[in-house]
């Protein structure tokens, strides 16, 4: 077996059954089965909460909106070759599916008159789009048609944007070490030849000025023509099992949708200025970032995001009793867990470390009259038998840690 086949995500994803993708429903819309759902719905409660706990709030908006939206936001005339074509209802109403959620976002922001006092303004969605992508590159996770976004825009005064996007590096960073990632690096991404870009020199000039100040100390290179169409951006580049880099989070700065949509607060003079617009990701797009974690960790993802954590193991059907009453306990306590009865023990224990779950914790006759457990983690490690409450401390001291350790630290 070659090593790129050893850390394919598309062959985990099959074997850990953490995916699905079927051709009746469509390349590049892969469709998320139970085990990797639960993981992704950790990671999801994860940044939601780190998000709340900085200041952003939360909003939903729909996938597709009229495409009067995408022509004010510039999209359908620089970006319409990476859309889904419109699809008309009659003949005044057309709907496109969005190909980025900045558009809804303009419209919280000018969903009523702003003050200085609110600035920034952190709007925050988990939310979808849709990239036409071509057939022949789509891939397992790493390239969809059907995206889940992390994706914020922060809208600042001007003088607010420096500190504004070191916070969110520091966001990024917090992040990236809680989930495992380890980027290959960062990147500027600045104008370049032969494309199109909204915007004058001056608005681009100060944009990259303030974007160079944020990255002060980090090194990173610079990629002329990866900017936005609307400007520059810091990337945080990542590299698959396969040696190609892609990237994951990004800070991008924009002078030019608060201009289109008319965006305006009301400054502590009295004056009327418009808001510059960060667009974020801590951890881009939920499919994108499973296809990395699946292939960094080779399945075995940190126990805070195991779609199992614990299976139960009891040795016999005397022990059917003490095993349902410890994956009670586990469950009450927040835990992932399964009881896994069918089978000799020894095959079971091997299916547990084949599925990467963290802990199987079996339980024989004396451990079950003793209260107690024998906890086996999945790099073959065995402790000794621990009363079943220390045993349930343990992984949860582990889970509220978010290392990617097996033990407490
Ligand atoms: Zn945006």
């Amino acid at each position: 077996m070659r090593e790129n086949d050893m850390i394919d995500h598309r062959r985990l994803g099959r074997e850990l059954e953490l995916f699905v993708s079927d051709p009746l429903a469509g390349a590049g819309l892969p469709i998320w089965l139970p085990a990797g759902a639960a993981a992704r719905h950790a990671v999801e409660e994860y940044v939601r909460e780190l998000e709340r706990r900085a200041g952003y709030q939360h909003v939903y908006s729909p996938p597709l909106g009229k495409r009067e939206l995408f022509e004010l936001s510039g999209h359908l005339g620089y970006f319409a070759d990476d859309m889904f074509p419109p699809m008309r209802l009659s003949a005044d109403d057309e709907f496109v599916l969005r190909p980025a959620l900045c558009p809804h976002h303009a419209l919280v922001f000018g969903a009523r008159g702003r003050s200085y006092r609110e600035l920034p303004l952190r709007v925050a969605e988990l939310g979808g789009m849709y990239r036409a992508e071509r057939s022949g590159v789509l891939g397992g996770l790493s390239r969809v048609r059907a995206i889940s976004l992390n994706d914020a825009h922060n809208f600042c005064a001007l003088e607010q944007v420096g500190a504004e996007v070191a916070e969110i590096l520091r966001l990024i960073r917090e992040a990236h070490a809680a989930l495992g990632v380890r980027p290959a690096g960062f990147r500027l991404s600045v104008r370049g030849p032969g494309q199109r870009y909204v915007g004058d020199d001056a608005q681009w000039a100060r944009a990259e000025e303030l974007l160079r100040d944020a990255l002060a100390g980090v090194e990173y290179e610079v990629a002329p023509g990866d900017a936005a169409f609307y400007g520059p951006k810091i990337d945080i580049q990542i590299v698959d099992g396969r040696g190609r880099e892609s990237t994951l989070a990004t800070v991008q700065l924009d002078f030019d949708k608060p201009e289109r949509f008319d965006l305006a607060y009301t400054d502590r003079d009295g004056a009327r200025r418009r808001p510059v617009m960060v667009h974020r990701s801590l951890v881009g797009s939920m499919e994108r970032l499973f296809a990395y974690l699946i292939e960094v960790h080779e399945g075995a993802f940190p126990v805070w995001y195991a779609p199992v954590q614990l299976a139960v193991l009891p040795v016999d059907a005397g022990q059917a009793d003490a095993a349902a009453d410890l994956a009670r306990r586990a469950e009450a306590a927040g835990l992932r867990v399964e009881i896994d009865a069918a089978g000799s023990l020894g095959a079971r224990i091997r299916d547990a470390a084949r599925r990467r779950i963290p802990y199987a914790a079996v339980v024989g006759a004396r451990e079950a009259a003793d209260g107690r457990v024998s906890l086996r983690l999945r790099d073959g490690r065995v402790l000794d038998p621990l009363p079943v409450a220390d045993a349930l401390a343990l992984v949860g001291d582990v889970v509220a840690s978010r290392t990617g350790q097996l033990l407490p630290g």
